[in-house]
């Protein structure tokens, strides 16, 4: 049940250019902000312009610093989580990168600084979207020849060559960082972190211990979300905790002393409140007081900057439960907050008038609040792939009790669509009169698609009596996802949409319905490398519900795949046919999760999901790879100072956009790097 990443991945490739609504258009002409940066393998770096800031007050200013300082210091945690070698691989793969005696002319030395550079954009040698491994195309003999001129007796002590070596040539070891295919134990055939030595249906059994031994079962807590499940040499299954004292507490011990000092420059009590809380947990590892603190910051929405710090989200986690460390610092945009409010006020009616089954729908929504943020900073599971919409905290009893926060993060899909190309609109599109109609409105329908995915979709419905969270196991977040964006989907054709001014005329949904159809169908196969199959979530309720729709509307001819001059293109004949198909899926997505119907999810996910179309898939790659785009982007954070008169004190914080990718990546893993190279 993760609400993350709404549509990152249509945004990252569709060349969207969403003028989001602190930037009206006209303005861009004088827009000298660089937007895009560097580009490697197929990785397009960009960076954010943090609107704004300026602005705040010192307080504001330095509430965002230590925030972001103790955003900072978890980047070894999510390294950890991603794979037990990451940190010991990005050790050595920076000191080679760095020492003097290498030739960099060389074309090993090239290739590794590009391997490198991918590693710190997943956060370890798996792809942070395919889960794949990297390959790195310098020789090994190479690198074995460097590390042994450059690392000192020290590090060569620290560091087993020949075992970090296996594990980044060898293509048998660690292959997948998150694997979802059924029918394989979804743990043993993980590379990530979260589990040593317990296997798919040990985990099992040990959370469903621990949810039954829980006191209050209609509040069950977030079991398994901080800790590795670890199997002892006396064979006894234990949970090894991250916390202060605990395993990763190097890191835990360093972000509670930021938030200690962010804490001196909190708003207001309140808010002072969630970061005692949130240190209290860290210290603790306590789920009950998590819980406690998701409470707190749901409730906590007057302030003017908010930030995600922790564990939270659990896509690399086959089972859904370990949530990998990240954080967001972020402040209000009051303008673009007024068009989510509009939203967020009208949630009962979106509710009432879903083509949901009457008996799992929400007799009473609860405060879905709304509103749009800029980032300011990103770290862990958040950078430099990102979200550009959020919405938590993930425990359905808290968002039913006391309902979510949902944001939509408007600079960052800003510069996505700064730096974004036409190229894939117009080799992709099957005419004129779509590349128009996405020219004229998809900036806009994007927006208005997130934010109700974010503050209506996730937040819509409800389970029935006794139906877990997790019944559709490995199928839970597709599941989600496909609801959401079904939900968001169908009201963005809905009269309603252009009664509350949120959408200009009744044609303009029909750019989005385009776009998301052409992306589900085609265009995202473009991240997927040939012969294999659609593992990410997102991807799969993509492919899902455009494919599903598909097969569905062929009768009508609703929509359909057409070739010309042998390309394939998709064609919609009937945007209102293809709205009510939207509806008819949301029903039985709603069904499905409000029943925890798991041989439902499965069929709909492995028939519609999954598989990919070899021809089809060969024809995309082709005609893509002729665009010369690069598939997925990611950010390079800002950096801030702090200014100090001549007694020290501090009388302002700038913030400066000229810091270099690997430049930051080295500075990170210099000041920052606060655990030990092996975590046990
Ligand atoms: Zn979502």
């Amino acid at each position: 049940m993760k609400q993350l990443n709404s549509f990152l991945g249509l945004m990252a490739i569709t060349a969207l250019s969403m003028v989001s609504c602190t930037s009206p258009k006209g303005d861009a002409g004088d827009d000298t902000f660089e937007y895009a940066n560097e580009r490697f393998a197929d990785l397009q770096m960009l960076r954010y312009k943090v609107e704004g800031f300026e602005d705040l007050t010192l307080n504001q200013k330095l509430l965002i610093y230590y925030l972001s300082e103790a955003a900072m210091y978890g980047r070894d945690i999510l390294y950890d989580q991603n794979g037990k070698y990451n940190l010991r691989i990005r050790k050595a793969l920076e000191t080679v990168y760095q020492s003097d005696s290498v030739d960099r002319n060389s074309d090993n030395f090239k290739e590794l600084e590009i391997y490198l550079k991918r590693v710190w954009f997943s956060n370890g040698i798996h792809h942070h979207y395919a889960m794949d491994k990297l390959e790195p195309d310098f020789s090994e003999c190479w690198f074995r020849e460097q590390w042994a001129k450059c690392a000192s007796p020290e590090l060569q002590q620290q560091i087993d060559l020949d075992e970090i070596c296996k594990v980044m040539f060898d293509f048998t070891v660690m292959h997948k960082r998150v694997n979802l295919s059924e029918g394989k134990d979804l743990i043993l055939t993980s590379a990530n972190n979260y589990y040593d030595g317990v296997n798919q249906e040990e985990a099992e059994r040990f959370y469903e211990q621990q949810r039954a031994a829980w006191d209050d079962q209609d509040r069950p807590g977030m079991f398994g979300m901080n800790s590795r499940l670890v199997k002892l040499p006396s064979g006894e299954i234990v949970e090894k905790r991250w916390t202060a004292s605990t395993l990763y507490g190097e890191a835990i011990t360093k972000i509670i002393a930021c938030l200690k000092q962010a804490r001196e420059y909190a708003e207001d009590n309140e808010q002072r409140g969630v970061i005692d809380k949130l240190i209290e947990f860290y210290e603790t590892g306590d789920l009950a007081t998590f819980d406690e603190y998701s409470i707190a910051w749901v409730e906590n929405t007057g302030s003017m900057v908010d930030f995600v710090n922790g564990f939270i989200e659990c896509y690399g986690d086959p089972l859904g439960l370990k949530c990998s460390w990240e954080s967001i610092v972020n402040f209000k945009n009051i303008e673009a907050t007024k068009r989510t409010e509009r939203l967020s006020q009208n949630a009962q009616w979106f509710e009432d008038n879903s083509p949901t089954d009457p008996q799992f729908k929400k007799q009473d929504v609860k405060g879905i609040s709304a509103k749009v943020i800029t980032a300011a900073m990103l770290g862990g599971d958040l950078f430099p792939s990102t979200a550009i919409g959020i919405n938590l905290p993930n425990s359905n009893w808290i968002r039913k009790e006391h309902g979510s926060k949902s944001v939509t993060i408007a600079n960052l899909t800003q510069a996505y669509n700064k730096a974004a190309s036409d190229g894939l609109r117009n080799e992709f599109c099957f005419s004129r009169r779509e590349i128009e109609l996405l020219n004229d409105y998809s900036d806009l329908t994007d927006d208005i698609h997130t934010d109700l995915h974010e503050c209506l979709g996730h937040g819509s419905g409800k389970m029935m009596p006794g139906v877990g969270e997790e019944s559709l196991k490995a199928y839970a977040m597709t599941i989600e996802e496909a609801r959401a964006d079904l939900f968001a989907l169908y009201y963005l054709a809905d009269p309603k949409m252009v009664e509350l001014d949120m959408m200009p005329n009744k044609k303009a949904y029909e750019a989005e319905y385009y776009e998301y159809m052409m992306n589900g169908l085609m265009t995202q196969l473009v991240r997927i490398r040939p012969g294999m199959n659609i593992e990410e979530s997102h991807m799969r309720n993509r492919a899902l519900i455009a494919r599903w729709c598909l097969e569905k509307g062929e009768k009508d001819k609703t929509v359909l795949l057409v070739n010309r001059d042998g390309k394939t293109y998709v064609r919609i004949n009937d945007y209102k046919k293809l709205r009510n198909l939207f509806g008819e899926l949301l029903a039985e997505v709603q069904r499905i999760r409000s029943t925890g119907d798991y041989n439902a999810a499965k069929a709909l996910v492995e028939n519609y999901g999954v598989k990919v179309d070899p021809v089809l898939h060969r024809e995309v790659l082709d005609r893509y790879e002729k665009l010369d785009l690069a598939p997925y982007k990611g950010f390079i954070n800002p950096v801030y100072t702090l200014v100090k008169d001549d007694k020290g004190n501090i009388t302002d914080v700038t913030v400066d956009y000229t810091e270099s990718y690997a430049d930051q990546m080295l500075r990170y893993s210099r000041e920052y790097s606060t655990l030990p190279l092996v975590n046990n």
